[in-house]
């Protein structure tokens, strides 16, 4: 046997090490310089511990704080010395999973009844993983038979170890599992970890929240510690006026503060929209209609409860039926058809192609392009729910295509220009295109998605469009085209999408009379321009802060009088810009103005209009604007006038 092995680096030299050599040796038969910097090393494409054997043939790099990687192994490394930290202050906590996720890490644990850390203990965590880190533990891993594992862990009264442990014995057959040791704690774990806990850099425990164990309602409740680490402190803190700039702008605290909507516990993921929340989406709605008429598009309305027979039909119980919610009220009747069972509408799909279906088509009605503001409901797990981003009942601004397979190409291109004006309306300057393809779980032959694929490529290759591709994230009946915004603060968000499906009508018998006379299936395109009416709406609340465009804002002016005795005045100062199409309110409380203006502010309306007695006397009123301050002294039909030429403007 050769006493040397040999391993390929990145820029494509051969290495020749001695045998039973490790990662950390190839980082040193470099250089000095790299061994010092290396945290882990990637063999093949995996990352694992400087520790871990190499055995020739291998193609090697490693990893340093330069690598991509590397931020997400210092993360694990900092979850585990947060649970090594709680468990010194919190010696009876159970300590379940901690993974590095994609801003940070987090720790869920078990605390002793009544003793579940506030938001001030966190600095006292803190600590101590500071002394943890200063201490450079080394990470060392040792592997033991299940049993054993079950046996160490069990001992210390760690259960959800125990049942983890339990579990890939029996789902995935494992018969050993690795142990990771720093100072003197010890945690279940895969790997792979730096060298020490001295190479975390800079780190913070940022909140505390509650999660269910493995995600289930019906387990017990545990604390999840969010932090975040990275390899410098000016980094942290790059991140942390991120993360502040985001709080500041999040659409859950913002929504009910300036009375969007709300959400309620008797109706968990169904937000609840107020008046001005109401005009918001009615904005929006008006904006895609605006779409609609300039291309074609018709509006129809479908049931939101549909028999289960239908869903059937569509495919959506074989592959959807996780994700919707069933209703049994046609039993009530006591009828023959008792038994009856209905589903609320997950998608509007199965409508759309009913209303099709009403009537005989010629190929001269193609393209038809059926649209639908329809309120669709979709089964979510209580705990992965979010605001308005991730909720179970919403509106998409939803629309049918049925057309000839050469008419797809033309579809798409309408589809994306209007997707380029409504978000370039909406102040959204950067739209990202991503196509997705065939996924494992699918209906269909293989010639049909190569076709459908290809045609949706062709239509984005003509328009000369960036695109990405995302292997196997298509749709079950289609491939798809997602478009993608990215607001205020660089964060990126899935908007509209564009679908093609040969599925769906086959499965509805949808046909066409063509100039041959004979019967033909149409193809159909689902499209959605915005997505979600009410999660548009939440992103939209998040780019502007709150402070939406004069155009877009539910409240353009609000009217303060000085005092009671301008009331009357206000009021009649609000009936004339309303009849002028301008959106007001008027604060009639007996506050002083100088709150009502603060008030005003808080609320983000664009503009603030005292009215005094001087105003009253020349019939004007002082207006002040949030963003240049004060404008001085206008006739309302001036104002009017301003506000309708800068809505057009935008
Ligand atoms: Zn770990
Ligand atoms: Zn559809």
């Amino acid at each position: 046997m050769a006493s040397e092995i040999s391993v390929k680096l990145p820029d494509g030299s051969e290495l020749e090490l001695p045998r039973g050599t490790t990662g950390a040796d190839a980082a040193a038969a470099i250089g000095p310089g790299l061994a010092r910097a290396a945290l882990a090393i990637k063999v093949d494409g995996e990352l694992r511990d400087l520790g871990a054997p190499l055995s020739g043939g291998e193609s090697i790099e490693v990893i340093t704080e330069k690598s991509p990687e590397s931020l997400e192994l210092v993360r694990h490394d900092a979850a585990h010395v947060l649970a090594e930290s709680v468990l010194d202050l919190w010696p009876q906590a159970k300590i379940s999973i901690g993974p590095p996720i994609a801003d940070g890490f987090y720790y869920d644990i078990e605390f002793p009844d009544g003793e579940s850390p506030g938001e001030d203990d966190l600095a006292r965590i803190e600590q101590r993983m500071a002394e943890h880190i200063k201490a450079d533990e080394p990470f060392e891993r040792r592997e033991l038979s299940s049993d054993e594992a079950i046996a160490y862990f069990g001992d210390q009264g760690q259960d959800y170890k125990v049942e983890l442990i339990e579990d890939l014995a029996r789902d995935d057959g494992e018969s050993t599992v690795s142990l990771y040791r720093n100072g003197p704690f010890e945690d279940l774990c895969r790997g792979p970890h730096g060298p020490s806990t001295g190479r975390i850099g800079a780190f913070k425990l940022t909140s505390l929240a509650g999660a269910y164990w493995r995600g289930d309602e019906n387990r017990q409740m545990l604390t999840r510690i969010y932090g975040t680490a990275f390899h410098s402190r000016k980094e942290l803190e790059q991140h942390l006026e991120r993360l502040e700039q985001a709080r500041a702008r999040d659409h859950r605290r913002l929504g009910p503060q300036l009375d969007l909507f709300m959400l309620r516990p008797e109706a968990p993921g169904m937000p609840f929209w107020l008046p001005d929340g109401t005009v918001l989406l009615g904005l929006i709605e008006a904006e895609v209609r605006g779409q609609l008429a300039r291309r074609g598009y018709v509006e129809i309305k479908t049931p939101q409860v549909l028999d289960e027979e239908l869903w059937h039909r569509s495919g959506h119980w074989e592959n959807y039926r996780e994700n919707m919610f069933f209703v049994e009220a046609a039993q009530r009747e006591g009828s023959r058809s008792g038994g009856r069972r209905f589903a609320l509408k997950p998608m509007n799909c199965p409508g759309a192609c009913l209303a099709y279906d009403a009537e005989r088509h010629s190929y001269r009605d193609l393209p038809l392009r059926l649209a639908e503001f329809g309120l669709v409901s979709r089964y979510e797990r209580e705990g992965v729910l979010h605001g308005l981003l991730r909720v179970r009942g919403f509106t998409q601004d939803d629309a049918h295509v049925y057309c000839t397979l050469e008419q797809v190409t033309d579809e798409v291109d309408s589809i994306c220009e209007a997707i380029d004006e409504l978000y370039e309306r909406f102040g959204f300057e950067d739209v990202q295109v991503e196509l997705s393809t065939r996924p494992e779980r699918s209906i269909g032959t293989e010639e049909q998605w190569e076709r459908a694929e290809g045609s949706l490529r062709e239509a984005l290759e003509r328009q000369g469009r960036e695109y990405e591709v995302s292997p196997g994230e298509g749709t079950f009946y289609g491939p798809k085209i997602d478009f993608h915004v990215t607001d205020a603060l660089g964060r990126c968000w899935q908007c509209g999408t564009c679908q093609l499906d040969f599925q769906m009508p086959e499965r509805f018998e949808l046909t066409y009379t063509g100039a041959d006379n004979a019967e033909h299936r149409p193809v159909m395109i689902h499209r959605a321009l915005v997505g979600s009416m009410e999660r548009f709406a939440g992103i939209l609340i998040e780019h502007h802060a709150g402070r939406f465009p004069l155009w877009l804002a539910p409240v353009q002016a609000g009217i303060l009088p000085v005092a009671d005795r301008h009331v009357d005045y206000a009021r009649r100062v609000a009936a004339e810009l309303r009849e002028a199409g301008v959106r007001v309110r008027v604060d009639e409380r007996s506050e002083s103005v100088g709150r009502k203006i603060r008030e005003a502010e808080l609320a983000k309306w664009p503009y603030m209009l005292v009215v005094g007695d001087e105003e009253e006397g020349e019939g004007k009123v002082a207006v002040r604007s949030h963003d240049r301050g004060d404008l001085g002294k206008k006739s309302v039909a001036e104002l009017a006038q301003q506000v309708a030429d800068s809505a057009a403007a935008a």
